[in-house]
């Protein structure tokens, strides 16, 4: 059991209070660290978990990058990609979803590509969200490259 940040040897009381709150292994450090980004930014938990899971499979990712005018969950930068995790889209109204599609429609413009993950798919295909967005990645590398 060690930091995912910063590879600490954990122990089991501070392993514990990580994965309940979180559920990422964290030092006390770095728990601390992400429980205040949470409180600033609402950040849902899957987001956390999404970024952990995609920086162990090698992704260079930022959690809540400030684009000017909103804060995205997960921004991939190399390839312009944002990832926001939808929280509530069960409970989605007609306003949301079209702000939402709005916002994706301003973020094309700006040459970056925005896709939203229900947090139950991070949650419960942890790995198979990790292979989709590295699959994506390389397809707007691709995309990229053709241009
Ligand atoms: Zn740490």
């Amino acid at each position: 059991m060690t930091c995912l940040e910063c590879k600490k040897e954990l122990g089991y009381v501070d392993h514990k209070n990580a994965m309940d709150s979180l559920g990422v292994e964290l030092c006390v450090k770095h728990h601390k660290r992400m429980q205040e980004l949470i409180k600033k930014n609402d950040t849902p938990l899957e987001a956390i978990q999404l970024y952990y899971g995609l920086k162990e499979a090698g992704v260079n990712a930022m959690l809540e990058w400030w684009n000017g005018k909103k804060s995205i969950d997960i921004a991939i930068s190399r390839v312009k990609l944002n990832i926001e995790i939808d929280s509530e889209y069960d409970k989605l109204t007609e306003e949301q979803a079209i702000n939402n599609l709005e916002e994706a429609m301003h973020s094309f413009k700006n040459g970056f590509t925005t896709i939203r993950i229900p947090h139950i798919v991070v949650r419960y295909y942890l790995n198979e969200t990790v292979r989709n967005i590295i699959g994506i990645m390389e397809g707007l590398k691709a995309n990229i490259k053709a241009i």
